[in-house]
């Protein structure tokens, strides 16, 4: 039926087979046999490849990265090929979805496509205002991009998206930002969360220049902070700080290594009609600030707790959740009698339960502190409900 003609990759074991039908995304580079069609020299980065069952049963469509553990991303469990008429309605579906959960909410900074959670396995779409950030993760992802954009641009254009800019680099690497449709970008740009304005720094920032995937927690926060003294640990650009201070915070600290994030802050602050200079933003490592403040004796109503991931890898998971206790304890340390800690964990090592074991009764140091709330990110950062390694983002409220 005009099936175009692909390299079939048989998995060697049935679990694997098994995992793909219940909608996980990725196939492991171990669960295929050498001699079953991902040997060296056989399907290139980014080429389309049918995976069957050890039976022989095709189990769908996925595009191939040879070169790393992940040797295939799954497109379809379909035995139709991985066309422009499949990219079009992925991308139709993932923006249609967006514009049901964000039109008329006053905000503008969403993540428009989230890979593998809008069947389009390593491709990363963030919207800023009229900006467009893409960041995909693999080789296979990088090689298709024009395919990509072919299926994408039209419709941000239609949006009245002014560019779209990929964004590479290496960890630790200033990134690079390379246009790919429209205008060239400014370096930073002005959006609104909820009807909050930031400054969202493109040209320096982390990620594809912002964290939206804590949008919602950050409201929760301004809800939260009302007549209290807030501490924000790993400020970075300011997000819970400004929430908090809108949402009636008396004072509010910001600690962050990074003094350029503080002045994205302090800009963001000034946006929102909040003068900075009545609140603190400290630059320190931030176990040695709560060394120091517990030192003082000084109290916060609040403490959010939002640190990079501790763990790479799995191997760094028992090493990642002594840290995540020895912060947490530092957190207590600090915490006023009736205060609320708002502790987050992005590693996607960490499930939920280990997470929560960092914040039990042992962990902060005989304070007893119970889980008011377990909330994840908001909802366009959907995931396969087959697809734990999605579900990174734990932010515990506890008090
Ligand atoms: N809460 C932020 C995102 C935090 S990202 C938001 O809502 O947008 C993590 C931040 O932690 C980065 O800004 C980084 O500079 C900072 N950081 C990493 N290690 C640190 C340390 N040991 N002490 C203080 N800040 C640190």
């Amino acid at each position: 039926m005009g099936q175009t003609a692909v390299r079939d990759v048989m998995l060697g074991r049935r679990p694997a087979a098994e995992s793909l039908l219940r909608g996980h995304p990725w196939v492991w580079a171990e669960a295929i046999g050498k001699s079953h069609g991902m040997g060296q020299g056989q399907a290139a980065p980014g080429e389309e490849v049918q995976v069957l069952a050890p039976d022989g049963t095709p189990l769908g469509r996925g595009l191939a990265d040879p070169g790393s553990p992940i040797a295939v991303r799954m497109w379809t469990r379909r035995r139709d090929p991985i066309d422009g008429a499949l990219w079009r309605s992925r991308v139709a579906h993932a923006l249609e979805l967006r514009a049901a959960l964000f039109d008329g909410t006053r905000t503008d900074a969403v993540r428009l496509i989230h890979g593998e959670g809008d069947r389009m396995p390593g491709f990363v779409v963030d919207r800023y205002a009229s900006v467009t950030v893409l960041r995909t993760d693999g080789d296979g992802a990088a090689a298709r991009i024009a395919d990509f954009v072919q299926a994408l641009w039209p419709r941000l254009a239609r949006m009245g998206v002014r560019s779209l800019v990929h964004r590479s680099g290496k960890k630790g690497e200033p990134p690079r930002l390379d246009r790919l449709e429209g205008a060239e970008p400014p370096e930073t740009v002005r959006v609104e969360e909820h009807g909050v304005p930031f400054v969202v720094d493109l040209a320096r920032g982390q990620k594809t220049g912002a964290f939206l995937d804590q949008r919602d927690n950050r409201r929760r926060v301004g809800e939260l902070a009302s007549a209290r003294r807030v501490l924000n640990l790993f400020s970075y650009a300011g997000g819970f700080s400004i929430h908090a201070a809108l949402g009636g915070a008396t004072h509010v600290t910001s600690v962050d290594v990074a003094a350029a994030a503080h002045a994205t802050a302090q800009a963001s602050f000034q946006l929102a009609g909040v003068d900075p200079r009545a609140h603190a933003f400290v630059t320190a490592d931030v176990q040695a600030f709560l060394e120091g403040a517990r030192g003082r004796g000084e109290t916060w109503d609040l403490v959010v707790s939002d640190p990079p991931s501790f763990a790479a890898n799995e191997r760094a998971l028992p090493r990642a959740l002594a840290a995540y206790r020895a912060l947490h304890r530092g957190c207590a340390g600090v915490l006023a009698t009736g205060g609320i800690l708002c502790a987050a964990s992005c590693s996607s090592h960490v499930h939920a339960e280990a997470f929560l074991s960092t914040l039990d009764d042992a962990a902060l140091g005989g304070r007893a502190l119970t889980v008011l709330e377990l909330r994840g990110p908001g909802a366009d950062h959907p995931v396969p409900a087959a697809f734990p390694e999605g579900r990174y983002l734990k932010f515990a409220v506890l008090a």
